[in-house]
């Protein structure tokens, strides 16, 4: 296929060189081939980089532990992977308590207490102690923009959690349920006790004045913009963002709001992941990684604990 096609000249002619020639033409061979030795160890170079990196890579995604829970970069949306290596890093300490992570495969851990402190002076609500005053600084800038931000619900025992499945159980066995369907069935309208992210104190339901109903129709507030453009200031990010249930396990809730801490928020808001793909991404030392939840939704438990 590919035939020499050059042109029939003159073949060239040798040509007798004097001795300067002959010494130039020796330093540019000289030359030539130190140039090619440099090519070569940068090529080599390159290789090592690229194969240190990968190896970096699959130890911290993998953390070394494949229990093949790790949640693939590319399931994560939209304008991921903004860089060609696949080395991921990032600032956020994950024994850093804010940085807890509750769904419904992963429970609170044994024992688990936390400080905590009225958020809301209207609601009563309470948050864990830093994550309440920042709801309330956050809460008072709003209101100099014009917005109103409500606590609508916030801190919530383990107690308490039970007590209000208990009675969606109890709900289910008057319709006729076995017990244990009916334990199934609770399941995926109030989140199962220790399993709820209000009993970490970090968990914020906030709705505003125009419109308090737990529904993706606060997502049309000005309310949720704002929030959306200003509560990782204050340390806030959206918890079960509009795609995120695949990998949460929950619906969209415009109005669940979690306290991470600025700087942390920062980085996740910045990762465009929500938490379960943060951490599945960067958090394995810290083992379990998140699976993602079926069916029972943390809704269930708010719109349960507002009727309470
Ligand atoms: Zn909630």
């Amino acid at each position: 296929m590919s035939q020499d096609r050059r042109p029939s000249g003159a073949p060239p002619r040798r040509m007798q060189l004097s001795p300067a020639a002959r010494r130039a033409a020796a330093a540019r061979r000289r030359k030539r081939i130190r140039r090619n030795r440099i090519l070569f160890a940068l090529a080599v170079l390159a290789v090592v980089l690229v194969v240190v990196l990968g190896v970096r890579a699959l130890f911290s995604l993998g953390g070394g532990k494949t229990d093949g829970s790790s949640v693939p970069e590319s399931s994560s949306g939209s304008a991921a992977a903004p860089t060609p290596t696949p080395a991921a890093s990032t600032s956020v300490d994950f024994t850093d308590a804010r940085m807890i992570l509750v769904n419904n495969n992963m429970g609170l851990p044994e024992g688990y207490t936390v400080e905590t402190q009225t958020a809301d002076e209207n609601t009563g609500k309470q948050l864990q102690t830093e994550a309440a005053q920042s709801f309330a600084a956050m809460q008072a800038a709003a209101k100099l923009d014009g917005v109103s931000l409500i606590l609508q619900s916030g801190y919530r025992s383990v107690e308490y959690q039970q007590g209000l499945f208990d009675q969606q159980v109890e709900k289910m066995i008057k319709t006729g349920k076995s017990e244990e369907e009916a334990l199934a069935a609770a399941q995926k309208v109030v989140a199962k006790p220790g399993h709820s992210e209000h009993s970490t104190g970090y968990a914020a339901d906030i709705l505003t004045d125009s419109y308090r109903v737990m529904d993706s129709l606060f997502a049309e507030t000005d309310a949720y913009t704002w929030l959306t453009e200003h509560a990782a200031e204050y340390g806030f990010i959206e918890r079960y963002p509009l795609d995120g249930e695949p990998i949460t396990g929950i619906f969209f809730e415009p109005w669940h709001w979690r306290y991470v801490g600025a700087e942390n928020a920062a980085e996740i808001k910045k990762s465009g992941r929500c938490l379960e793909a943060f951490w599945a991404l960067y958090g394995s030392s810290a083992g379990s990684a998140p699976e993602s939840g079926s069916g029972s939704s943390d809704s269930g438990s708010d719109a349960g604990s507002s009727a309470a």
